[in-house]
């Protein structure tokens, strides 16, 4: 090898040669850009090219979704390993495939069974949620723990020594079945498990009878039991008690994170524990946060694909140009001294879409358009087609998913909101800081964590902060909120440019987090299971 030219890089170049590396395998219900519905897809399409990239082994395995549109091309690359397994649960053999792609130094595998092979998004169509997740999820989880003994991936397997990122409910058998089933029989000894949640709203419950499907010991029973609280039962004789497929997770899995510090902690209160914050609490010791990255190279304005003229922090002329093209294209009125707020989003109630809802009467008295971008509850989606209807001038409401708007929406805007009712993390705010597109976000998880509250005076008056945070969580504050935005716009052009500036040169890449990523590693390896 060359001599280093100086000290520093020689120094870095000790570091890359001295770093333990592992072989990762991530079990996900989505990885982008083969599957995505929210930020779960963007962490797994992007982590694992980030890791590798770092030197390590890394595996994702996820189902082969086929829905029968275009989007199913995107599986094209991978090609049939020719490797059938059986797996036993419900009460019979399932057999599964697996397929390959090797694409930015990561294997791509998925697992291929028919009942990942309908019309809809991965977890559910027009009717809502498949009935039966719980089945496609646990064949996931079994498939995924055999995946890295049996697939002799570019020559050699990946074998008992692993380490598992377990995303979600929807892996959360991993772990479970890494102590019950291999770890008492010699297999995956060395073996390290790590829960991220990114949605602690989502936990996999499903009756007690089912347990037995589920291909786990009988004695194991007690890991997933659950008896969810009064509150949530359906009548009074409602017993309560169920499989909680995330809690078995919390219970066995070696570490746990999740996506942002002030996440990790809110889970582990009442108020954020959705009835798991005790158990969470009393794993505290193996709790970390870390914030999301994002991907910097689809998200650069200054080479975005999706977008009329492009802009860095030097030069910003291009994003005035990005919001008069929005505005042209969503038919509203062409005004570059008009606040434009944006926001992009599943329609749900986590994302505090009924405080817009509340909120947009009021705010529509004031010179604004906004524009929003989402689907999901079919109340939500009426109500922006109606709002669209009664506010020609001023507000936009459409309904879908589409990348490429989103991407619009995120450089043509001057104001993204996230009222989020709570946030893991949170990417349009990453996104929308990148783009110079100043943040409004209710005080709370990963939104707290990465967007600085605005404050005037502060560094040495020149101003410092990247966008607002609101609390509490009620639609007074939002409005405040917004409207301290919308005057700072229009009166203080300055203070504005220079805030824009400040999100921009935010340091939100993958690199950082992936450094904190091998931290956990190594802590997962000092301790045996
Ligand atoms: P969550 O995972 O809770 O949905 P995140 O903010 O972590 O929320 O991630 C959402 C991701 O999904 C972002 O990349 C966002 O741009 C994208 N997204 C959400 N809704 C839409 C939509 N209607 N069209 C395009 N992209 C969307």
């Amino acid at each position: 090898a060359a001599e280093p030219e100086d000290e520093d890089e020689g120094i870095e170049e000790e570091k890359v040669q001295n770093r333990v590396t592992y072989n990762i395998v991530f079990v996900t219900a989505e990885a982008a850009p083969y599957s995505k519905t929210g930020g779960l897809g963007d962490v797994c399409g992007s982590l694992p090219v980030v890791l590798a990239g770092r030197g390590h082994r890394v595996m994702v395995v996820s189902p082969r979704y086929l829905n029968g549109t275009p989007a199913d091309k995107k599986f094209a690359g991978a090609f049939d390993l020719d490797r059938r397994i059986k797996v036993h649960c419900f009460e019979g053999e399932q057999e599964v495939a697996f397929f390959h792609e090797y694409k930015n130094g990561v294997d791509w595998v998925f697992v291929d069974h028919p009942s990942y092979q309908r019309p809809g998004n991965p977890y559910g169509d027009g009717h809502g949620a498949f009935g039966d997740n719980q089945f496609r999820f646990t064949l996931l989880c079994h498939a995924a723990c055999e995946a890295p003994l049996v697939l002799p991936l570019g020559g050699y397997t990946y074998g008992g020594k692993c380490i598992f990122l377990v995303n979600d409910w929807h892996a959360g058998l991993v772990p479970v079945l890494l102590a019950s089933k291999y770890r008492p029989y010699g297999t995956y000894k060395d073996a390290r498990s790590i829960l991220v949640i990114h949605n602690l709203g989502h936990q996999g419950v499903e009756p007690a009878v089912t347990y037995k499907n589920l291909g786990l010991p009988q004695e194991w029973y007690g890991a997933l039991e659950w008896v969810f609280p009064t509150w949530a039962r359906t009548h009074a004789l409602d017993p309560g008690e169920a499989v909680n497929i995330l809690k078995g997770a919390i219970v066995t899995a070696d570490r746990i994170l999740t996506v942002s510090k002030g996440y990790a902690w809110e889970i582990t209160t009442v108020e954020g524990g959705y009835g798991l914050d005790e158990l969470l609490s009393s794993r505290r010791i193996v709790l970390n946060g870390i914030v999301n990255g994002i991907d910097v190279s689809e998200w650069d304005p200054s080479s975005d694909g999706h977008i009329v003229s492009h802009y860095s922090a030097d030069d910003l002329s291009g994003k005035a140009q990005c919001k008069t093209a929005l505005q042209k294209e969503l038919g509203l009125p062409i005004r570059p001294e008009c606040p434009l707020i944006g926001f992009i989003g599943r329609l749900d109630y986590q994302k505090g879409i009924d405080l817009i809802r509340w909120g947009i009467p009021e705010l529509m008295h004031d010179d604004v358009q906004f524009v929003m971008l989402g689907s999901g509850d079919p109340l939500y989606e009426n109500w922006m087609r109606v709002a669209e209807a009664t506010y020609r001038d001023k507000f936009r409401g459409w309904v879908g998913f589409n990348v490429p708007i989103s991407h619009r929406i995120t450089a043509g805007c001057d104001i993204l909101l996230m009222p989020s009712r709570y946030e893991p993390c949170g990417l349009n705010q990453l996104y929308a800081m990148r783009y110079g597109t100043v943040p409004v976000v209710h005080a709370t998880g990963g939104l707290r964590d990465t967007v600085e509250n605005f404050s005037p005076y502060a560094g040495d008056g020149n101003g410092e902060g990247t966008g607002w945070t609101f609390s509490p969580l009620a639609k007074e504050s939002m409005l405040q909120a917004l409207r301290t935005a919308m005057m700072t716009y229009r009166d203080h052009k300055s203070t504005w440019e220079a805030l824009k500036r400040r999100a921009m040169l935010r340091d939100f890449t993958w690199e950082t987090a992936a450094i904190q990523y091998e931290q956990v590693f190594e802590w997962a390896c000092i301790d045996p299971p």
